[in-house]
């Protein structure tokens, strides 16, 4: 099925161009791999991602960076430049969550539009005009309003993006309430909700992100809430006219696809309790769990690198991305983890600039882990939107700092 086909709301009058020719997509793949990939990382890779020099190691996890979803969405906006050389190419919100991809862009001159809500922005957009839509899809009223307009549409977004859509879709039309374990001010999760009010708007939704939510909206379910405390808590995370009473009757849960998957299961399984514990059995609960390949693998291949007895852990990414923070989460259960932009993160030996999840800001650490003589063994991960050539970097920095210049690595 074409992303078109897929999402009702993406009819348009103007016929779709295909931007995915072969002429064109043969020059994209020479750029994308000049600007992203790294031939030591897949060298590493095939040798099992593990390198000693002296007296350091570098493991990198089976799974990491780049996913097809992410791929595709960076050929498609790469093809867009190509195959419209002179046309005005804006992108809703980011590409993908990476800083790095959305520089290059930037290069290319496609301009981010704003993703939080429609502004003036899109009533200049023109019939010449093209924009593309990211990964993590878009919420209807934007596609909408593009749609208007009359602009060229390159959609990115990721099927299995739009496997969620489908389900909270038929939850809707079953007049079934989602309750999406995401991040509500997510771009996933906006275009996921507005997909939860179904094809005539009357669906319902409530996104919720914690178990402490979810433990709020079982005391509900069971009859133990208040309604005015209940709205002021999810009041920004629920659609229109949302009553507890009346849409927490008959719910079915779906996830962002870049959730923890313990986490996720831990809330269908509260959830269904507590609606068992209020009518005595679980017809009035769904579920579907919507955690895509991508991210599962990811997580997984960590849990397995984890085994092994690492003294550091690296995970490379943008900090606004979803599923490299749920690597950093169960990083740093384990052992001292480190959530890097890059590998001008590592400022020394000793210094290292990171992003602290539960502080929300970057911060500097000081660790003595990579200094001295002592062996160290270091793992590398990082999330499905980070591209090869700054995992490469990473590596070359920390033998680096551990006296190993860059021939050495690649010797090896
Ligand atoms: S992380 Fe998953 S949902 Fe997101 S683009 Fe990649 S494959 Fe698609």
């Amino acid at each position: 099925m074409s992303d078109a086909a897929a999402d009702p709301a993406q009819k348009t009058k103007r016929p779709r161009v295909n931007v995915r020719r072969p002429d064109v997509m043969e020059r994209v793949a020479a750029e994308v791999a000049v600007h992203f990939h790294s031939s030591i990382v897949e060298k590493l890779k095939d040798r099992g991602g593990k390198i000693t020099i002296g007296n350091t190691t570098v493991l990198l996890a089976q799974q990491f960076g780049f996913c097809y979803g992410v791929e595709r969405a960076i050929d498609l906006a790469y093809a867009s430049r190509r195959v419209f050389p002179e046309n005005r190419i804006f992108l809703i919100g980011e590409i993908i969550h990476n800083p790095e991809v959305n520089r290059q862009l930037r290069e290319m001159n496609i301009v981010s539009l704003p993703w939080q809500e429609l502004t003036e922005d899109y009533d200049d957009l023109t019939e010449d005009d093209v924009v593309i839509v990211p990964a993590f899809g878009a919420p209807t009223h934007f596609m909408k309003k593009v749609e208007e307009r009359g602009s060229y549409v390159v959609d990115t977004t990721c099927g299995d993006v739009m496997k969620v859509w489908r389900r909270v879709r038929g939850y809707a039309k079953d007049g079934v309430t989602s309750i999406i374990h995401g991040k509500s001010n997510h771009e996933e999760t906006r275009a996921t909700a507005s997909r939860a009010l179904g094809e005539d708007g009357t669906g319902h939704y409530l996104v919720i992100l914690t178990l402490a939510d979810t433990d709020y909206v079982g005391n509900y379910i069971k009859g133990h809430g208040n309604k005015a405390d209940f709205m002021k808590r999810f009041g920004n995370c629920v659609s229109d006219g949302f009553d507890p009473d009346i849409h927490l009757q008959r719910i079915g849960v779906a996830n962002q696809t870049t959730m923890l998957k313990s986490e996720t299961q831990e809330i269908q399984t509260r959830l269904l309790a507590a609606v068992i514990e209020r009518d005595h059995n679980g017809a009035n609960f769904q579920v579907f769990d919507t955690i895509c390949g991508a991210t599962q693998e990811r997580q997984d291949a960590l849990f397995e690198m984890l085994r092994v007895k690492m003294d550091m852990l690296l995970v490379v990414g943008g900090y606004n991305s979803s599923n490299t923070q749920h690597l950093v989460e169960i990083g740093e259960k384990e052992l001292p983890t480190f959530f890097i932009r890059d590998a001008s993160c590592i400022r020394s030996l000793e210094e290292i600039v990171h992003f602290d999840l539960h502080k929300h800001e970057e911060t500097t650490s000081y660790s003595r882990i990579l200094a001295g003589d002592a062996p160290a063994v270091i793992g590398i991960t990082a999330g499905a939107s980070c591209p090869n050539n700054l995992i490469e970097e990473t590596v070359f920095k920390v033998f680096e700092l551990r006296g190993i210049g860059r021939e050495a690595v690649a010797g090896a």
